[in-house]
């Protein structure tokens, strides 16, 4: 069995404006790194829209009419400081959420091994009634919720290594015992959120914080310790990944100093516990990233561990 790449052109489309940090070139930079020779035997597959019965299940109709009601026909419309729509956004958060929805159904059917949904805008900021930090749908959250409604699955876990906590994870998932958030995360950083004392309703929310300019050894340390024994504990019987590559030392946006190899690590790492739990299933999606060269070959990194370990 091979892995999926999960992505469309309309995530291209979601306009930002000039000079914000999550662009259309970030996604462009990603799936030309990954034409490379390395990742010949990808199963390449465009991802569907999510449907509103998929979105419903994390957030509510009216905020649902709310992000899209403030799609502009042309131009942009910023929903706050830092989250921007255009007219295309509409497409891509659909893609985005849709394409999570697409690979978990293809991992379960056991038609792929594993995937990775290259897309944008990103998901993790996202709460159920509020769009934020460049996100408007929670496209992981979506993801999960549609795993335990379509295939029955109990226990589905997060795992968010992308510089900053993901909020809107943590939200969707904090009071339901039988859902699992693990990040590590720069502290302090936006959002703010993600303190190591948040455990959720039943130990199911585990936050590392990192301290700015900590690396690849802090890194490790904080998975072999905490966010792995964990995670494995859990047991999920499907796994998801919100990989943002924003802890990279080269990231503009954080102090974080991780290289792709600390990528290619945890991906391994991840999928020995999904072997182990869950029968190797693995579903990640693209959060953060904002040096063009490093996302690339982080992500790159983050690939190749998903066909190989
Ligand atoms: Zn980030």
């Amino acid at each position: 069995m091979v892995t999926g790449l999960f992505s469309h052109s309309a995530c291209l489309a979601h306009d930002t404006g000039d000079g914000h940090p999550e662009c259309a070139e970030r996604l462009q930079a990603v799936l030309a790194r990954l034409e490379g020779e390395d990742f010949l035997y990808l199963d390449r597959r465009e991802a569907p829209r999510a449907t509103p019965e998929q979105i419903a299940r994390i957030h509510p109709g009216d905020y649902v009419d709310h992000v899209l009601r403030a799609i502009p026909p042309r131009g942009l419309n910023y929903i706050d400081g830092d989250t921007v729509v255009s007219a295309g956004s509409g497409e891509a958060a659909l893609r985005a959420a849709g394409a999570v929805c697409a690979a978990v159904d293809a991992v379960m059917q056991g038609e792929l091994r594993n995937a990775f949904c290259a897309v944008r805008p990103p998901g993790h900021h996202a709460e159920p009634d509020q769009a934020m930090g460049f996100c408007l749908f929670n496209n992981v959250a979506i993801g999960a919720a549609h795993a335990r409604a379509k295939w029955g699955v109990k226990r589905v876990a997060v795992v968010d290594f992308d510089v900053h906590h993901g909020n809107g994870t943590q939200a969707a998932f904090a009071a339901d015992a039988d859902l699992f958030y693990a990040s590590t995360h720069q502290m302090p950083l936006y959002p703010g959120t993600g303190a190591a004392h948040d455990h959720g309703v039943a130990g199911n929310i585990v936050n590392v914080p990192l301290r700015p300019y900590a690396g690849s050894a802090e890194f490790r340390a904080a998975a072999e310790r905490v966010l792995l024994p964990k995670l494995e504990g859990f047991a999920p019987e499907l796994l998801l990944i919100s990989a943002g590559f924003d802890a990279h030392v080269s990231d503009p946006l954080a102090q974080l100093q991780l290289g792709d190899q600390d990528y290619y690590w945890i991906t391994e790492r991840l999928v020995q516990v999904a072997d182990k739990t869950a029968r190797g299933r693995v579903v990640s999606a693209l959060e953060g990233g904002y040096d063009l060269r490093a996302l690339a070959s982080a992500s790159a990194a983050h690939v190749r561990a998903l066909m190989l370990a």
